[in-house]
């Protein structure tokens, strides 16, 4: 059983597995999710539930918070009874959501004025990797706040990078979520193309995937493909806005503006809400 004890803010998609791997680990854990009915889950598994983030700083040695967006995050930390709304010296709050870089480093000097540190930790790897304990964690922060958090990472994922300084940690996923966009985008254009030209989207799949340009996201998304099924595992709204933070945050690359239109165009077109891999629904209505 580990000393520390933790709370987490956020059980939505991510949140739910991240935090109940925590407690089969043996840590200590009080949970908050604003629609409070989400806590039971985790309450039946032995969980502890807070008032408000500010009573669970009170109560634990760590924060995660684990929310949708920087709205959210700002909202936790700064709303009424926020963790910020009291100092409570020498606690560590991590924040694991995407959130643009400068909402990190905001966040970071805004719980030094308050005594209490910050590591921002958002994860690559979806659903799945959450459930399996098997994350890649983009750590931003001090190198002693980044030690602290070790034995938490090391159940949440199967890697822990740190990157550099609060900041750092977020734009490292906004780099890696472009590479995913740039991945499906033209594994989207590859099979479409091909197929135009007489060859089946199932063999199209199988050359790419045995050979060299074949990677764990094709893999991932051939099923996807065949079945022309794209259930959200990574909703294709989340990555127009990982897109758009990405260019605010200086991505000025060839690449960057047509993709960024793609995905933009097909959520405008209704896609926003399944899986990113639908783009190629929209670019197979361009090609009629
Ligand atoms: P989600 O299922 O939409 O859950 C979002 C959580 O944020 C919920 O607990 C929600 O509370 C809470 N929340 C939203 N707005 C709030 C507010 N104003 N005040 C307080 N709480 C608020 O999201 P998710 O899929 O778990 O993703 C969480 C984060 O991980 C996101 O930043 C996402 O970009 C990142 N991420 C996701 C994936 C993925 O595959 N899903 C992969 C890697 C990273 P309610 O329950 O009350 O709505």
């Amino acid at each position: 059983m580990s000393q520390l004890k933790i709370g987490w803010i956020g059980l939505g998609n991510m949140g739910i597995p991240m935090a109940k791997n925590l407690l089969k680990a043996g840590f200590e854990l009080m949970v908050f999710n604003r629609s409070r009915s989400k806590e039971n889950e985790l309450v039946e598994a032995g969980a502890s539930s807070a008032e408000s983030p500010q009573q669970m700083l009170q109560a634990c040695d760590v924060v995660i918070t684990m929310l949708s967006d920087d709205a959210a995050v700002k909202e936790i930390f700064e709303g009424t009874n926020g963790l910020l709304s009291n100092s409570v010296s020498g606690k560590l709050l991590i924040d694991m959501n995407r959130v643009a870089p400068e909402t990190s480093r905001y966040l970071s000097g805004r719980c030094s004025d308050h005594q209490m540190n910050f590591l921002e930790a958002p994860v690559s790897g979806s659903v799945k990797p959450a459930q399996d304990g098997q994350l890649i964690i983009l750590a931003g922060g001090t190198v002693a706040n980044y030690e602290k958090a070790i034995p938490i990472f090391n159940v949440l994922g199967k890697l822990s990078v740190h990157v550099g300084e609060a900041g750092v940690g977020s734009s490292a996923k906004l780099a890696i979520n472009y590479l995913l966009g740039l991945n499906l985008q033209g594994l989207a254009e590859t099979i479409l193309f091909a197929e135009k030209n007489g060859v089946s989207k199932k063999d199209m799949l199988t050359i790419i995937n045995e050979g060299a340009c074949g990677n764990g996201i094709t893999k991932i998304k051939s099923s996807s493909i065949l079945n022309n099924d794209y259930p959200a595992a990574f909703a294709l709204k989340h990555l127009v806005k990982d897109l758009q933070l990405a260019k605010d945050a200086g991505l000025d690359t060839p690449l960057i503006t047509p993709l960024f239109n793609s995905y933009r165009q097909a959520q405008e077109e209704g896609l926003g809400e399944e899986d990113v891999m639908a783009i190629i629904k929209s670019l197979e209505n361009k090609a009629g």
